[in-house]
């Protein structure tokens, strides 16, 4: 008995010091595809069943957003409001705060259960943002926490036998100290208990917020894979992120410039610069519903992973961008 937990011991300690390298999927080269806020292109973004296509559709991460209810129940929902994506001012309209909006915050998990999701709209007139997507309040969906998500991706990773990844998104920080949450703590507890702990888990940290990222990796200090995500006009310096983060999470303008005078596509400097520092790109946002001076979703996706040379990208549309890269590859 004493000899097995000398051995036992010896185990714990020598895997204490494995430095954890990623999962395979980071370490192939292939690339990567993140379902947006699961198959949002075709079902209301952040309900299950969005989630269940885009892992039919074969998306190698499903991402999830998260804020905070009142009783620190993390929820998978884009923004801290709820309006735009819910029924809230009809089933609660008295929990309008001042400045007209419903915030995620001030509701308690049971309260945020009752409420039914629809595609995303304008709550001024009610119009879909998406016009030719799924249509507003049609059919019976929910919110969900994200231990409910986690059971339900790792469900069908055993059903399936597949292996897909969760790629969460700590969603303002800063707003939820204000309001006396930690979400960073709360968020990286539930990720513990479900077996995310090091880069060798299939799982991938993000966050706009540069500060709270490094708190993530110093004070909490988290082994996951963590990528900075940068905002429209970022100044952060590539060399910084390296020291805390695996990679990061650039817009497309910030990769794609526009044409030159011979129409072919301008690529900024960040994908190379980045590669150089060994930090992985996932550009966002890829949509065939929006697609700016691009002449078809192709067009975008070719530019994108294989002119720009991005590791990964953000899309609303799972089943386009595994179908063009499959072909590619
Ligand atoms: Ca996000």
């Amino acid at each position: 008995m004493y000899r097995f937990l000398i051995i036992f011991l010896m185990l714990s300690l020598s895997c204490g010091e494995h430095k954890p390298e990623p999962t395979m999927e980071i370490q192939k080269n292939k690339k990567v595809v993140i379902a947006h806020r699961g198959a949002s292109g075709y079902l209301p973004e952040h309900t299950l069943p969005a989630k269940a296509m885009a892992y039919a559709m074969g998306a190698d991460y499903l991402e999830q957003d998260i804020v905070l209810s009142r009783d620190n129940v993390p929820i998978v929902i884009h923004d801290i409001h709820l309006e735009m994506v819910t029924d809230v001012a009809k089933k609660f309209p008295k929990k309008k705060r001042i400045d007209g909006r419903f915030y995620v915050i001030d509701f308690i998990f049971e309260e945020l259960k009752q409420l039914n999701v629809s595609e995303r709209f304008d709550p001024v007139n009610d119009k879909a943002v998406f016009p030719n997507r799924f249509p507003v309040f049609t059919a019976t969906f929910k919110l969900h926490s994200l231990q409910e998500e986690i059971e339900f991706i790792q469900g069908l990773n055993k059903s399936t036998g597949k292996n897909i990844g969760i790629y969460p998104e700590i969603k303002e920080p800063e707003f939820h100290r204000k309001e006396g949450k930690d979400i960073s703590k709360i968020v990286l507890k539930a990720l513990n208990e479900y077996g995310y702990k090091t880069k060798k888990d299939n799982c991938i940290l993000q966050c706009f917020d540069a500060k709270e990222l490094k708190r993530v990796r110093h004070e909490f200090k988290s082994e996951l894979f963590m990528v900075q995500l940068m905002e429209f006009k970022s100044d952060e310096k590539l060399e910084e992120i390296a020291t805390y983060a695996d990679g990061i999470g650039p817009w497309i303008p910030q990769i794609i410039k526009g044409k030159d005078k011979n129409g072919k596509w301008q690529i900024t400097s960040l994908v190379a610069n980045a590669h150089k520092l060994n930090l992985k790109v996932h550009a966002y946002t890829f949509r065939a519903d929006q697609l700016g001076d691009f002449d078809s979703f192709e067009d975008l996706l070719q530019v994108a992973l294989y002119e720009a040379n991005v590791d990964g990208i953000f899309t609303d549309f799972p089943d386009k961008a595994v179908a063009f890269i499959d072909k590619k590859e």
